[in-house]
């Protein structure tokens, strides 16, 4: 079936900012995708096209991006006649019609929102979930659901408060099935604000960009302590792992990592050197059940990475290090810098990339997580993704507002639909399949 109209146009992300919606029709109906952003935006990735007229949205306008769609991708796309069902080809159609390695000309934004619109259409088009569509494009042998990582402490720079490391997560394992690992997170986090409420204040339970807790604490060992402390008054203890964000490029300075580095005075003798930094996750791992960390040293460090994974049992995600790039990704794969790759559809741009970024971790013995973006929308095509690829672990915020929880709950429709045949990642979150 034919795309018979594309639209792009502006909408707004949890923070506020412009971002990129796009319709697509086909005779089947309307399908609507809208594109993420990113906060901590690695210097690697597909570009972003942004207006930059400092005086619309701070320089954050979109609407060069949507002309792309509406006057550029648009008449193209509907000329060529591919049908929605043939992902592949429109997203190589539109990477040709671009002309660059990052997406620079018509913007990855771009990209993606037609891509991702394109691939619900597919959907329906063959009268399947999109979850199964994207299972039969990517050539997933078994579905499995994911295990949530709840982003439940906000630092970095998406929270006010002097904590370094970006986002210390809980990741329900002991769960028996995504339902109950929702449960699980949902008591957990009450507990944890009742917790933070009662050492820091009421004012101290405001939540950062991802749904997360931002308490004003600077040593990231609390922010450890004080997840192990509502892990055990929800009566859990045992059955939740314990996932860190450190998104260490955000606090490379002079190739040391400065551990204070919202504070413009910090003191430059206690800037830890790569091998320091590693000392201090091995004590985190001995200390409390740490069994993942992402982007644990800065994007371009890529020895401290390498000797750091290879004298771990945890996992090591690729954020900022690899961005969803097959360049990247096979570079950490030669110097075996990690184990697991941070997958973003919106780094690398596209529906089809995202899948290949995806099988091309996998066949080297990686695991995948599927990750939101800090500037999310309502838009739930990650959590189809997810079941999808089978890739068996998704990061998408805490249980805590709407554009976060909107992609647990998808989730749950899905593990309903399953009935009976919904199988949880649990423990095998790193290897599902
Ligand atoms: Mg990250």
């Amino acid at each position: 079936m034919a795309i018979k109209k594309i639209h792009a146009r502006m909408i707004f992300d949890s923070r506020g900012n412009p971002t990129i919606e796009v319709d697509l029709v086909t005779e089947k109906g309307l399908f609507r995708a809208a594109v993420p952003s990113g906060a901590s935006t690695g210097i690697y990735e597909a570009l972003e096209l942004r207006d930059g007229v400092k005086a619309e949205y701070h320089g954050k306008g979109v609407f060069k991006a949507i002309r792309n769609v509406n006057e550029i991708i648009a008449p193209a796309l509907i000329a060529k006649g591919l049908d929605v069902t043939q992902q592949e080809q429109i997203d190589q159609f539109m990477l040709d019609l671009d002309g660059t390695p990052n997406k620079e000309k018509l913007g990855a934004n771009a990209i993606l929102g037609v891509s991702l619109a394109a691939c619900k259409a597919g959907a329906k088009q063959k009268g399947v979930p999109l979850y199964r569509h994207i299972a039969d494009l990517a050539g997933t042998p078994e579905i499995i659901l994911p295990t949530p990582a709840f982003n439940v402490i906000n630092g970095g720079s998406h929270a006010g408060n002097k904590l370094a490391m970006q986002e210390f997560m809980i990741l329900p394992t002991g769960a028996g099935s995504f339902s109950e690992a929702m449960r699980m997170g949902s008591e957990i986090y009450h507990h944890l604000k009742s917790v933070i409420k009662s050492r820091f204040g009421l004012d101290a339970t405001a939540v950062g960009d991802e749904g997360g807790f931002a308490p004003n604490i600077l040593n990231n060992k609390d922010g450890l302590s004080l997840i192990v402390t509502a892990i055990e008054k929800a009566g859990y203890t045992g059955k939740v792992e314990i996932g860190m964000d450190v998104a260490a490029s955000e606090f490379y300075r002079n190739h040391k990592y400065d551990l204070d580095f919202k504070n413009p005075n910090s003191d430059k003798t206690a800037w830890l050197s790569g091998q320091e930094l590693a000392n201090l996750y091995q004590d985190f791992i001995k200390e409390f059940p740490v069994t993942s960390i992402e982007d644990p040293f800065d994007q371009d460090d890529w020895d401290t990475w390498s000797s750091f994974t290879a004298n771990t049992n945890v996992q090591i995600v690729g954020d900022d290090l690899t961005v969803t790039n097959p360049i990247r990704i096979q570079t950490g794969i030669d110097k075996k810098a990690c184990n697991c790759l941070l997958l973003k559809v919106n780094q690398i741009g596209s529906v089809t990339e995202s899948i290949q970024a995806h099988k091309l971790a996998k066949s080297n013995g990686w695991g995948t997580m599927v990750s939101h973006r800090s500037g999310e929308t309502e838009d739930v095509f990650i959590a189809d993704l997810v079941v999808g690829l089978s890739t068996g672990q998704i990061k998408t915020g805490a249980p805590c507002r709407s554009e976060r929880l909107a992609k647990y709950n998808q989730i749950l429709r899905i593990e309903e639909e399953l009935g009976s045949n919904a199988k949880y990642a649990g423990k095998n979150f790193q290897h599902p399949l």
